[in-house]
């Protein structure tokens, strides 16, 4: 597919520009113990190839190539070993001009939804959650007009469509007039109703009609009676069948690593990581889970709602909802299964606790972006999970949240 420049929309939010690393800072460096995959691109891996000094040398030492593609090696310390207190030798003595696209991007992101780039953090950095969830006014989403490359082909119309949709999701998480709730069900009830119609080229006239309505009774109450009557009376034993199925779902798609260096500040969330889905797997979990949920979770998300109506818009980007299905029912399935699972991680890794601190729910949000949902295969497990049951019951899970 060919790609030209040209000046182009992009989409971003309101926090995404003025974001700063904190380098040594940081409790949790990306560069250490990441267990990621660091790609060197062709580029500067020919830089580097082309150096002929002593750290040039030491540099290619440090990069194996795998099929064609080279890549930064694993070390068993679990850190990069260019990381030297806190700083990249790279960035501290060569420039950051000699940092490959993966090192000086993070934890930026560029993706597109139907070609227009949009622009993100990556909530798998703690400083990243800290600046863009806690903020008291709601994350809002940017438009602004750039030189990008995109891809030259038009959109068409059913996209165009598509975005349209996105964008609404957008508003409803936006919508001062409702709780946190209250958006997931008006977007459940969305989402559900235009999953039913037609996928073929009726799609752009049949849209409409539910997007003008649902667009025209945004802020209105009185659609929730009935499904937050059902949400409470959720029955306890499949909420809690529902809420163990989901951490092992997440279990299963954990990230291990090989060895968290003890000299790691946040080493000691890795173990009750551990912890907690061996918990899981042996099935021991079920005996505090609920508890832990219903008395560590529900009132954190009830006292600090901002974190989370942030959280919701900021996930709706990021997850690039809506870029790789036409499924409707299916895509908001995957993004509650999300949003629930990293509730439920972080009520289980504090399970001990008698209450969360910011930090804690900073711990949870982090870890669960960086070691589970790093790709969109819990994304799709989830859906599968969810599709089928009932809104009320999928957002019973959540019973006591506003
Ligand atoms: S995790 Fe975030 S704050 Fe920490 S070193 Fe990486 S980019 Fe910087």
């Amino acid at each position: 597919m060919k790609k030209r420049a040209k000046r182009n929309t992009v989409i971003t939010t309101d926090t995404v520009q003025q974001f700063q690393c904190i380098m040594s800072a940081c409790e949790d460096n990306c560069c250490r113990n990441s267990g990621w995959t660091i790609s060197v691109d062709p580029v500067t891996y020919a830089k580097y190839k082309a150096m002929d000094d002593e750290m040039g040398e030491f540099i290619r030492s440090c990069i194996v190539e795998e099929d064609g593609v080279a890549k930064m090696k694993e070390f068993d310390d679990g850190k990069c070993p260019l990381l030297v207190d806190g700083l990249c030798r790279i960035h501290r003595d060569l420039g950051a001009e000699y940092l490959c696209t993966t090192c000086t991007t993070y934890p930026r992101v560029t993706t597109f939804f139907n070609k227009r780039p949009e622009c993100w953090l990556s909530l798998s950095c703690p400083e990243v959650v800290r600046w863009v969830l806690y903020r008291k006014e709601t994350t809002g989403i940017l438009e602004f007009t750039a030189q990008t490359r995109v891809h030259s082909n038009a959109s068409n119309a059913k996209d165009r469509e598509k975005s349209k949709v996105r964008e609404f999701l957008f508003d409803i998480a936006k919508c001062e007039k409702y709780s946190f709730m209250e958006k997931l069900i008006y977007m459940g009830l969305f989402m559900r109703s235009i999953s039913k119609l037609p996928l073929d080229s009726e799609f752009i006239r049949a849209i409409k009609e539910p997007l003008e309505t649902y667009r025209g009774n945004l802020g209105a109450k009185s659609i929730f009676s009935g499904v937050i009557d059902r949400l409470k009376n959720t029955d306890d034993e499949h909420r809690a069948n529902m809420l163990l199925q989901l951490s092992g779902v997440s279990a299963a798609a954990v990230s291990h690593i090989k060895k968290v260096p003890e000299d790691l500040p946040n080493a000691s969330y890795y173990k009750l990581m551990e912890t907690f889905y061996s918990d899981v797997t042996e099935g021991n979990a079920k005996d505090y889970l609920v508890e832990a949920f219903d008395r560590l979770i529900v009132p954190y998300v009830n006292d600090n709602a901002y974190v989370f109506n942030n959280y919701l818009t900021y996930v709706l980007l990021s997850s690039q909802f809506l870029a790789d299905t036409d499924d409707f029912a299916e895509a908001y399935a995957g993004f509650i299964g999300e949003i629930c699972a990293m509730l439920i991680f972080t009520a289980g890794l504090f399970h001990e606790n008698t209450s969360l601190s910011h930090e804690d729910m900073v711990v949870g949000i982090y870890l669960f972006h960086r070691r589970v949902s790093h790709s969109k295969k819990i994304r799709n497990s989830m859906a599968e999970m969810f599709k089928t049951e009932s809104l009320a019951f999928l957002l019973g899970i959540c019973r006591g949240i506003n």
